[in-house]
């Protein structure tokens, strides 16, 4: 059975898509998207022989290799460019998401829609959707076995920015259609996160030799985040 986490994001991949998904570990995305669309094609990119091996007894299992290719590579290095018009990268933390499409960017051309489910730091993601011209059209954060996920849909051109001139940083940080919407788990992981800085915070005030710098800016966050909160 699929979790809630890869259902979600499954719902963003639109039917009938070419698509591939980066890290794909057992491949159990792919396999649940195909298997539910028959005319969705896909990609099964891991790094790791392991997961590898595993994606591919995966796709044997349910019978999908006509719909499934499974490709050992690191990255976007597994597609060829304009080989897919969707791109899924889920379950690894922000900064190697965001350092997967800034290496493979040149396989992008043919992209129209990338979905990203970070683990952590969802807004280094978000910075290279803006600076690249991908538009975050859609957001969820859901809790799934005590961890708390956020997913992020971006699609390419749309002129509807969902940034506010004067809030991009907040809205960088809180994910703009996120803090929109404020759920009850966007609430339980900003208290959370809000505890876990301000005990940063005092750490580095105690500290011998104090970075002020890092300390202004975790400064300037815990209020924003005291102010999401309020
Ligand atoms: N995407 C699945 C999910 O969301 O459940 C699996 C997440 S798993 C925690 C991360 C997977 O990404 C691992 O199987 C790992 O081997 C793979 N991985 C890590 N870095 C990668 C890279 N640069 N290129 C391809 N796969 C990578």
């Amino acid at each position: 059975k699929l979790s809630k986490r890869l259902k979600k994001v499954a719902t963003y991949v639109p039917e009938g898509a070419l698509f591939a998904d980066i890290g794909t570990d057992h491949a159990y995305l792919p396999c649940y998207i195909c298997l539910h669309d028959e005319k969705a094609r896909a990609i099964a990119g891991e790094v790791n022989e392991g997961p590898f091996n595993s994606a591919v007894e995966t796709v044997h299992l349910y019978g999908l290799s006509d719909s499934i290719e499974v490709r050992l590579g690191n990255g976007l290095e597994v597609v060829e460019n304009e080989e897919v018009n969707q791109l899924v990268i889920a379950g690894m933390g922000g900064a190697l998401i965001r350092s997967i499409l800034e290496d493979g960017i040149s396989k992008l051309n043919a992209v129209n829609r990338i979905v990203v489910q970070p683990n952590i730091d969802a807004r280094t993601i978000r910075k290279w959707f803006l600076i690249h011209g991908f538009t975050v059209t859609n957001e969820a954060i859901l809790e799934e076995n005590g961890h708390i996920y956020e997913i992020i849909v971006a699609d390419r051109g749309e002129n509807r920015s969902p940034y506010d001139a004067s809030l991009v940083d907040q809205q960088l940080l809180f994910g703009p259609l996120l803090m929109k919407n404020r759920t009850a788990t966007f609430y339980q992981k900003w208290k959370h996160e809000h505890e876990k800085l301000q005990t940063v915070i005092n750490q580095m005030d105690k500290a011998k030799v104090k970075d002020i710098q890092k300390i202004n800016q975790f400064e300037k966050e815990l209020k924003w985040m005291k102010e999401v909160l309020s």
